[in-house]
């Protein structure tokens, strides 16, 4: 069994339980939690590492699925302005969820997909 290096490097498993979980699934919202979690930590060493803004670096999938070890190509900035955005989720294509998130951008083309998660019957997100 390999990981992605980013993955190990960045030491997924021990997960911040900080997430708010408005709206979807506690499993999901775990799920999509501890992606959310690595990817930070991912950001945090590509900028101490200093990439450039233009740099496309190795995120993993915020999809949820327990199971997927996907990572996407996401160039630095782009991925500042969804976490700026806040409750967009990174995911490679074809792993949305068509029946709780919408696609907002991106594409297969483009190698990854940005959802926004639509079913929030709390409406709890201020900003
Ligand atoms: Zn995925």
């Amino acid at each position: 069994m390999t990981r992605p290096k980013a993955l190990a490097a960045v030491g997924v498993g021990s997960i911040g339980k900080d997430f708010v979980t408005v709206g979807i699934t506690a499993a999901i919202a775990e799920r999509s939690a501890a992606g959310r979690a690595a990817n930070d930590r991912i950001c945090a060493s590509a900028l101490r590492l200093k990439f450039e803004d233009d740099q496309r670096v190795p995120f993993v999938c915020e999809c949820g699925d327990a199971r997927c070890l996907g990572t996407v190509m996401l160039r630095l900035a782009v991925f500042a302005r969804l976490r700026e955005e806040g409750c967009l989720f990174v995911l490679l294509p074809g792993h949305e969820n068509a029946g709780e998130e919408q696609v907002t951008e991106g594409g297969r083309e483009l190698g990854y997909v940005v959802v926004e998660r639509i079913t929030n019957p709390a409406g709890g997100i201020s900003d």
